[in-house]
């Protein structure tokens, strides 16, 4: 028996390997070593053999640099929370390159000094929403909900619907937010039933606002009632809308979804939103209002730590200018064409065990609830969703009733055949049966 000890191969001859090479060059020194020196401990314990060393940092290397592993959406869930809300426009993405290098994001080229910050982002913004009189763009909604509660109504009383507390996710809660800015609460109305005189009945001096919230990732049915901006509006204070998903018109397909325009029409002092929901751009918050409100929010201490990235600016500015988001394009796409794809692929997997299957989709990440949008989907054996979420580009479907469903409405029509060569690829592997 020759000691394993001995035949551990050497760090510097792992990297000089030309594959290992090509990795350092794309992930660098820190991000390799490590997986090196794992795979020469595994060998030294005799769980590797020597000549497995190469194969085996290869293979648990990441894809890409930034920690994160690119995932192909087949979940059917259009804005995935978990996967990153919206996929960005082709412009949004040569922006945010762009951008990553010094650019002119506080500076004007013509005159060589100083200038607003982001202010082509600004300008796209108010003109696409005319009717708001300024706007103004912070980290994410959450950040803009906490600088209108801070500078509104910090001391003060914010009115809101008990039908309207709402938990975002991830335990994060809507009430928390807004009482740790200092605002204190003034519930009004009933889980399921809020009236305008309950809303009256609490407005008074220590009133800061009232706040409309979107209820945009659950629905109440039967006896309810809630009261819209427009009465709201009529209340003699501020009424603060968050309209959670970002729509700036109103969509003819998300009938009911609240969208900017009409509640500034309607009179809301300050429409809030993400801009990485239906809006179809990077995480951002954007307040859009009155104009000396949105000075105040502008100009407070907490805005310069809320403020986002000029990454964020650029990529929200292409968004703007895009004539066709990854959203908009996923939420239209005809359910026929869908059923065409998946048929396709169907008979490209010849031999596996797929089938179609009509699915339905959804908006998701708090947009739209309950709305189902008719989709279609590669039904696969369960089995084979772990395999598919460790390949390379991972692919993540849903499971349902023992099946792994790949939804189309979500996957980009350029990537099916990618999709065909990791359903092989994952049918292939030992841990597949
Ligand atoms: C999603 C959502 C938020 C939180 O938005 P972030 O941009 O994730 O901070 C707040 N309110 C409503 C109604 C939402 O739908």
């Amino acid at each position: 028996m020759i000691d394993p000890r001995r035949s551990v191969p050497r760090t510097d001859a792992v990297l000089a390997d030309p594959a290992v090479a090509i990795a350092v060059s794309a992930l660098g020194h820190r991000t390799v070593k490590p997986v090196v020196r794992a795979a020469q401990e595994r060998v030294r314990r005799g769980t590797l053999a020597p000549t497995d060393v190469i194969p085996a940092v290869l293979a648990a290397l990441p894809a890409a640099p930034g920690g994160l592993t690119a995932v192909v959406n087949a979940t059917g869930i259009v804005v995935h929370t978990n996967l990153g809300r919206a996929p960005l426009a082709a412009a949004a993405i040569s922006a945010l390159v762009t951008a990553a290098g010094t650019c002119d994001v506080e500076f004007e080229l013509t005159t060589g000094e100083r200038a607003q910050r982001g202010r082509a982002t600004l300008a796209t913004l108010a003109a696409a929403v005319p009717d708001a009189q300024a706007v103004h763009v912070v980290n994410n909604a959450a950040a803009a909900l906490v600088l209108c509660a801070t500078v509104l109504a910090a001391g003060r009383e914010i009115i809101v619907s008990r039908g309207e507390l709402v938990e975002i996710g991830d335990g994060f809660r809507l009430p928390d937010l807004l009482v740790c800015t200092g605002a204190r609460l003034r519930e009004v109305g009933t889980t399921n039933r809020s009236s305008v005189a309950d809303y009256a009945g609490a407005v008074g001096p220590d009133t800061g606002f009232i706040l409309k919230v979107h209820p945009s990732n659950f629905t109440v049915q039967g006896f309810t009632s809630a009261v819209d901006v427009g009465a709201l509006a009529g209340l003699g204070v501020p009424v603060v809308a968050d309209i959670g998903s970002g729509l700036l018109r109103p969509h003819p397909l998300l009938i009911g979804e609240p969208d900017a325009r009409s509640a500034l029409l309607a009179g809301a002092t300050v429409v809030l939103c993400s801009s990485d929901k239906l809006l179809g751009g990077p995480q951002a918050g954007l307040l859009l209002g009155r104009t000396d409100v949105i000075e105040r929010l502008r100009r407070h201490p907490l805005a310069r730590a809320l403020r986002v990235d000029k990454l964020t600016l650029a990529a929200l500015q292409a968004t703007l200018t895009a004539d066709l988001t990854p959203v908009q394009t996923m939420l239209s796409l005809d359910v026929e064409g869908l059923r065409r794809r998946a048929r396709a692929l169907v008979v490209s997997l010849d031999g596996l065990d797929a089938t179609v299957a009509d699915t339905i989709a959804e908006v998701g990440g708090g947009g739209a609830p309950g709305l189902a949008i008719p989709s279609a989907a590669v039904s696969l054996p369960a089995a084979l969703a772990g395999p598919l979420r460790g390949g390379r580009p991972a692919v993540v479907g849903r499971v349902a009733h023992g099946r792994c469903l790949l939804d189309l409405r979500t996957v980009h029509p350029g990537r099916d055949d990618e999709i065909a060569a990791a359903v092989r690829a994952a049918a292939s592997m030992p841990t597949a049966g």
